[in-house]
C-alpha cells in the first residue's frame, strides 16, 4: 500500500460517513448493512471450488462503487469486514491468499489495485500471507460482453513460471465480484495445473 496515497485518501475521504448512503456513521451504516443480502449456504458453491458471501444489489453496488470508483479504503475495508463476518474460520484454513487481476488500467485510474489491497487486509487481519499470482490482460473485463469476457480472461497469466513451492498447498484467491466467473474460472485453471489447491472468495454474485 502506498502511504502517501493512503495520507491524502484518508484527508479526502474521512471515516465519519456510510459509503452507501453517505450518512454520517463510523463506516457502513446498520439500516444500510440491514440492505446487504447474505447469500445463503446452498447457494455459496459455485463449481465446487468457491464461493460468493453477498447479493450484487443495490446496496451491495454502491458500496462497491464506492470502492472501486471513488477509490475509498473504507468503502474496501468494509467489503473486507464482511468477507471476515460471514467466513473468517475458512479464510484462515488457507496457506496464502492471492487475488484475481484488474486490469492495467483500471489500476492505474484508481491508483491501487483493490484486489491487492482486499488480500493486504485479509492477510493482516487473519495472519495468513499474501502474494500477487496473476499478470492481468491488458483489456476492463467491464467493458466486455460475455464472449469477450472469456476471451479476454484467457489472457491472464501466471506472474513466476515456476509455482513448485506452492504444489499441494490450499490457496484462496479473492475478488469484488462474481458476473460471469471467467476470470475466477480462469485463475483457478491455472493454480489447478500447477497442482496447487485453489478455492474463490468473492464478496459479491450478480444474481
Ligand atoms: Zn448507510
Amino acid at each position: 500500500m502506498n502511504r502517501i496515497a493512503q495520507f491524502f485518501q484518508n484527508l479526502l475521504f474521512p471515516y465519519d460517513k456510510c459509503p452507501i448512503c453517505e450518512e454520517f456513521t463510523d463506516g457502513l451504516c446498520a439500516s444500510c448493512k440491514k440492505k446487504l443480502v447474505f447469500l445463503k449456504e446452498e447457494g455459496l458453491l459455485e463449481m465446487k471450488k468457491g464461493m460468493s458471501i453477498l447479493a450484487y444489489n443495490e446496496e451491495g453496488k454502491a458500496l462497491l462503487m464506492a470502492y472501486k470508483k471513488q477509490g475509498s479504503f473504507y468503502a474496501g475495508n468494509d467489503m473486507v469486514n464482511l468477507l471476515l463476518s460471514a467466513q473468517r474460520d475458512f479464510i484462515s484454513s488457507f496457506q496464502l491468499i492471492t487475488f484475481a487481476p484488474s486490469s492495467y488500467r483500471s489500476a492505474q485510474n484508481l491508483g491501487f489495485d483493490h484486489g491487492a489491497f482486499m488480500a493486504e487486509r485479509l492477510s493482516k487481519e487473519i495472519g495468513v500471507p499474501w502474494r500477487a499470482l496473476f499478470r492481468p490482460s491488458k483489456t476492463e473485463q467491464k467493458k466486455l460482453d460475455m464472449e469477450s469476457r472469456k476471451d479476454n480472461a484467457d489472457q491472464i497469466k501466471l506472474r513466476h513460471d515456476s509455482m513448485e513451492h506452492l504444489k499441494g498447498k490450499r490457496v484462496l484467491i479473492v475478488d469484488d465480484v462474481f458476473t460471469t466467473g471467467s476470470t475466477v474460472g480462469k485463475c483457478v485453471k491455472l493454480l489447478e495445473n500447477q497442482g496447487i489447491q485453489p478455492y474463490f472468495l468473492t464478496v459479491f454474485k450478480l444474481i
